[in-house]
């Protein structure tokens, strides 16, 4: 029996951030009509906005997520350019990981550079360019119920929406979960995992000079859980932010911030600091957990409903992912709409999502749960890949060229975990035990020392 194609001609999507301007583009490249609802005011801007208070700190897309959005926005990394995004290498960064200073003579991925409300703005231009989406704002949707097309959402002025598809792209405190619970009795499973990460970020004007370094990260590690990095962003303007785990996170205010600063493994930030004139206070933001909704686990999930981005899956921002699955996730869902949904195809869309998330969860969680701040421990699986993780870092702040082109290609989303385990990889680790590692990286010479 040949399974019926499913028309979607309307889609609404809640949230008007990144998962939701790309799932408009993935939808409206589809040829479906579609209405974005967004319940702030401004958006599209490039200042800082209520519903994305992540937007006042350090925001990269990673090379898989600049890509995936190429693929929708053709151009948009020159519109980028064009508003003074930095980019660069993210092998030339001065990169302080547990071993020591990582090689920066590999070449890797290029990123850009940007405050995320910039990037937002730049997105949202785009969107508003396509054909048949509108934005409606400042509106807050407030429910979901069957319709006879399929679904309605309700909206905070009291009307409501009918679709033969929603998307939740609502973000961390999407209310998804609670509709779907009143509507069909599921309750969904959640996974937490909190290390307490807490970040405190502050813009400064001015070059601070460092010569061929474009940027610098000084890693938090379990012995040390403080952190921070210094990157360029549009407008002659840097973005320093630190972190810390639990007891360790940044307190309020300038002061502290500062304090903090000299608080670190290495002084650089401090250093750059002391170069530069703040703009603004250090502003803090500690909704940092790792939260995974299994909504694929449901055994009645119905046609004409998903759930991305954030909302989906929300990750420890420090490997700086959301964006960039996002973005993949819209990528996909072009592709089931382009080739016409038959019956389950949402179900199967949502096992889509839930794999795409799955790398970068582990790297996440695995990682987390290294820190003492973190309640759970690392599962065994976890503990001897975070132990390989380690060892090729150890490669790489060696020199291992290897070590640090597969290490960057994971962390871009670009390359497969399993050439991890490359036999090359293991071979010079081996090599190293017996032989010993040959000299470790220089601390970059262009870093301030103080
Ligand atoms: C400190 C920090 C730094 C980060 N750094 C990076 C990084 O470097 N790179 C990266 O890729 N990712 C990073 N992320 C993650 C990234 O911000 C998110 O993954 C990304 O914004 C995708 O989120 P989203 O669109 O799903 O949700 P959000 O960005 O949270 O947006 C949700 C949107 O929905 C709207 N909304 C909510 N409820 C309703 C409703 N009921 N009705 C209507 N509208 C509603 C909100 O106003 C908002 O506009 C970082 C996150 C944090 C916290």
């Amino acid at each position: 029996m040949v399974n019926a194609r499913i028309s979607v001609e309307h889609v609404v999507v809640i949230g008007a951030s990144a998962a939701g301007l790309f799932a408009a583009a993935a939808a409206s490249g589809a040829g479906a009509r579609v209405t974005v609802l967004e319940r702030d005011e401004t958006i599209g801007t490039a200042q800082p906005r209520y519903g994305v208070p992540q937007g006042r700190h350090p925001h990269v897309f990673l090379h898989r997520g600049l890509q995936a959005a190429e693929e929708f926005f053709p151009g948009l990394r020159d519109d980028l350019m064009a508003v003074g995004a930095r980019p660069f290498d993210t092998a030339k960064l001065a990169w302080l990981g547990e071993n020591g200073w990582s090689t920066r003579n590999a070449s890797s991925y290029q990123v850009l550079s940007t405050t995320r409300p910039r990037l937002e703005a730049c997105i949202a231009a785009r969107v508003a360019e396509l054909p048949w989406v509108t934005i409606r704002n400042p509106v807050t949707a407030t429910g979901l119920t069957r319709s006879a097309r399929g679904w309605s959402v309700i909206l905070s002025d009291g009307s409501t929406l009918d679709a033969e598809l929603v998307v939740d792209a609502s973000g961390r405190t999407s209310r998804f979960r609670r509709w779907l619970t009143e509507l069909a009795g599921d309750a969904v499973r959640t996974t937490e995992v909190d290390a307490k990460i807490g970040y405190s970020t502050r813009v400064y004007e001015g070059d601070p000079d460092l010569a061929d370094v474009p940027g610098v990260v000084i890693g938090p590690t379990p012995e040390a859980p403080r952190g921070g990095l210094a990157l360029p962003v549009e407008g002659g303007r840097w973005m320093i932010m630190v972190l810390g785990m639990g007891e360790h996170r940044p307190p309020r205010g300038n002061a502290g911030f500062d304090e903090f600063l000299t608080q670190l493994r290495d002084p650089a930030l401090a250093g750059i600091a002391a170069r530069l004139n703040p703009v603004g206070d250090a502003m803090v933001y500690r909704q940092t957990s790792n939260v995974r909704h299994h909504y694929e686990a449901l055994p009645n999930w119905p046609d004409g409903l998903l759930v991305a981005g954030d909302a989906l899956c929300a990750f420890n921002p420090v490997y700086g992912q959301g964006i960039s699955v996002a973005a993949a996730e819209a990528l996909a869902l072009r592709e089931v709409l382009r080739d016409g949904p038959t019956t389950g195809w949402s179900r199967r869309l949502m096992t889509r999502f839930a794999d795409l998330a799955e790398t970068p969860w582990s790297i996440c969680t695995g990682q987390d749960r290294r820190y003492r701040s973190c309640p759970d421990d690392p599962t065994r699986l976890e503990h001897l890949s975070n132990q390989w993780a380690l060892q090729l870092g150890r490669l790489q702040a060696h020199g291992n060229l290897r070590a640090a082109r597969t290490l960057s290609g994971v962390y871009h989303l670009m390359t497969p975990t399993r050439q991890l385990f490359h036999p090359a990889l293991i071979a010079a680790s081996v090599a190293g035990r017996f032989r010993g590692y040959g000299p470790l990286t220089a601390r970059p010479a262009g870093l301030p020392a103080a």
